[in-house]
Parts: structure tokens; sequence; C-alpha cells
């Protein structure tokens, strides 16, 4: 039986696009060959690379705008490298959400100066700071826009003077933004998108070629761009699986209708955590994310009663992060409104057992 998957990552996927995905491993568009054992320069994966790439600028409303899509290797934590080698060339403002951008602050730290322009560290990332300066020297700003481990989630972007590099990695494709408000947006694929192994980054191209440094071929989004992400063998698997997934959102009728679909998950869970008294939230209100709800029991002692209840309901992927701890419950773009639905009751079981 297929399993209720709430994994933080990599994540639930449609279906339909495992199923695709298995038979292209088999068979890649009556080829009698499989896609993994193909060239990445054979006509059918070019078409690929290339229908992914169009479909992540279609979904996120930036076609000729100057943005080109790429499929890298690496994961989002090359991201946190590869962002400021390319872009800092002297002081770059972090805001410091959670893990994800501490981390990507210590390898910032590498290249420039970094300005931590705000951090809600000291309170256990349970919120995300609001009134913060930025200056306007500053090469860029980055931000995090959810944070996968705390689940808190930026829900509106100041409004700033300098580039935006944002990590998208767990929320993107999930909600509207006006997206050309961000000049690099990088998200791993195992969050929303696909399987572990490939990296989209947008980026705008005029943000580029300003540092001063030289950068090694494959850590430089100009030298990715002019190979059309071919500089060297793509992740060709979880790059296909991620342009059926994008497919599939598109034929969903992309962002603004998974939005409505994830605002309602996100209501029915939040609900529940809000007035049944054996649960509460880790996150502030206001900040709470749509993607990653994070909640404990108020009760450590119905610990293994609810365990044991939401495992045989065939829900995986509940526990919080080892640094949090408590239950966390990823509601990613591929979970249904209805394995939502089963966990809420069997927290509303958990109470009239108790
Ligand atoms: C998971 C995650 C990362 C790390 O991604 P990798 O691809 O494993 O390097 C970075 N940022 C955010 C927000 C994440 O959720």
């Amino acid at each position: 039986m297929k399993k209720h998957n709430f994994s933080a990552g990599p994540c639930v996927l449609p279906q339909e696009v495992i199923l695709k995905s298995a038979e292209a491993i088999q068979d890649f568009n009556g080829s009698g060959l499989s896609l993994i054992e193909i060239s990445h320069r054979s006509k059918d994966f070019v078409a690929v690379m290339d229908k992914a790439q169009a479909l992540a600028l279609e979904l996120l409303g930036l076609e000729n705008k100057g943005y080109k899509a790429l499929f890298l290797q690496g994961g989002a934590s090359l991201q946190f490298l590869m962002t400021a080698y390319n872009l800092l060339e002297k002081k770059a403002g972090y805001l410091n959400t959670g893990t994800w951008s501490d981390k990507a602050i210590k390898e910032a730290k590498l290249f420039g100066e970094v300005l931590e322009v705000g951090s809600s560290k000291s309170e256990g990332y349970n919120h995300i700071p609001k009134m913060y300066g930025v200056p306007n020297d500053l090469d860029y700003l980055h931000l995090t826009s959810n944070n996968t481990i705390y689940g808190t989630q930026i829900k509106n972007f100041p409004k700033v003077n300098v580039p935006l590099v944002c990590d998208m990695s767990s929320d993107i494709f999930s909600r509207q933004l006006d997206f050309s408000k961000f000049d690099l947006i990088y998200a791993g694929a195992q969050k929303n998108m696909g399987p572990a192994g490939t990296t989209l980054v947008v980026v705008k191209e005029s943000v580029l070629g300003k540092v001063s440094r030289k950068i090694p071929s494959m850590l430089n989004y100009q030298v990715h761009i002019s190979k059309e992400s071919m500089f060297n063998t793509p992740a060709v698997f979880p790059v296909y699986v991620s342009m059926l997934t994008l497919e599939w959102l598109k034929n969903l009728g992309g962002i603004e209708a998974i939005e409505e679909i994830n605002n309602k998950k996100a209501q029915l869970l939040y609900s529940e955590i809000d007035l049944n008294p054996l649960f509460k939230g880790y996150s502030v209100k206001e900040d709470r994310s749509t993607m990653n709800a994070t909640f404990n029991l108020t009760d450590d002692k119905l610990q293994a009663t609810f365990d044991a209840m939401w495992k045989e309901a065939g829900i995986n992927g509940l526990s919080g992060h080892r640094s949090v701890g408590g239950y966390r419950a990823s509601m990613y773009n591929a979970l249904t409104l209805e394995s939502v639905g089963v966990l809420v009751d069997i927290m509303s079981e958990l109470e009239r057992k108790a």
C-alpha cells in the first residue's frame, strides 16, 4: 500500500511521475534504450533538458526577462558556496533564519565580509526577523524563503536596492510570488521537484560577471549558461524526473492552482494543532510555513501511543528534525489533501482516547 509520505526530503512525488520515470528507466521514448544509458547529448535528452529549463522559467513567470534556468549538481549546499563565489566582491547581507542560512553564511565568509542583517537563532529560529535594515552597499542580500527544519516561511519579502538571492529549496513552485524581484533563486530538487541529484538555479544574467576573482569553470554560472547546463554530464535521471514534475504542475494549472491546495492542506493541519489541546505548534503563527508544519505533544507521555497510531495509519516521515525534536509534517506539492486528512484524523482520535 502506498504510504502517506510527509517526509521533509527527499519527498513525495506525484504517482504519475513515479510511474513515467520507471517506464523511462526501462525504455525511454520507445528507443529500446534506458534513459540512464543514453548520451546526455542525444537529441532525446537535449529535448528533456530544454523542456525542464523552459518549464521552470514558464511556471515562475520569468520567460523573456533576462533569466536563465540551470540544472546543476552539488545540491543546495554547493549553492551556498557558488552564490558567494560568483557574486560576493566585498560585503553581502544574510538573514539568518535557520540551519540552512547559517550554513550559507559560513560559506560566504570564505569570500568576503558578511553582515548578518537579522537573526532568530537565539529564539531557536521560531520566527522570521522583520525589522531589519539592508544597507545599499551590499553586493547582495541572501534569504531563505522557507526554513524546512523549523517550519517558518517568509511571507513578505523586503524591498531592497541590492540584488536579492534566495534559497527556495523547500518552497519553490508552491506559492505565487513576484519571482522577478529575485536576481538568483536556487533550490535542491529533492524538496518539491524531483529526486536528489540536481539543483535548479534561476539567475538573472545581468548580475553575473562583476566579481574580480577568477572562478573555476565548474563553479562559474556563466560557464554553465554558455553550455546550457551541459558543461559536464548532467544528472540525467533527476533532471528527467524534475521535468515530469514540472509538467504535472503545469497541467494542474501551475503555481496558482497548487497554492490553493497547499493553503487548504496547511489550514487543515494548523487548525487541528491549534484546537487540539494535546498539540502545540513550534513556530510563531504569523510565520508558519505552508510546506513544513512543526509541532509537539503537550504531554510527552503520549508519544509512544501517537507514534504507533500514525505509523499504523500508513504515515511516513513525521518525526521532527534531530535538532528540533517533536513532529514535522512536510506538505510538499505532491502530498494530497487526503493524506493531511488522515493525519488530522489520527490527531483527533488521540484526543478522544487520551
Ligand atoms: C534541504 C535544504 C538544503 C540542503 O540541500 P542539499 O541539496 O542537501 O544540499 C538547503 N536549504 C534548504 C532550505 C533546504 O531545505
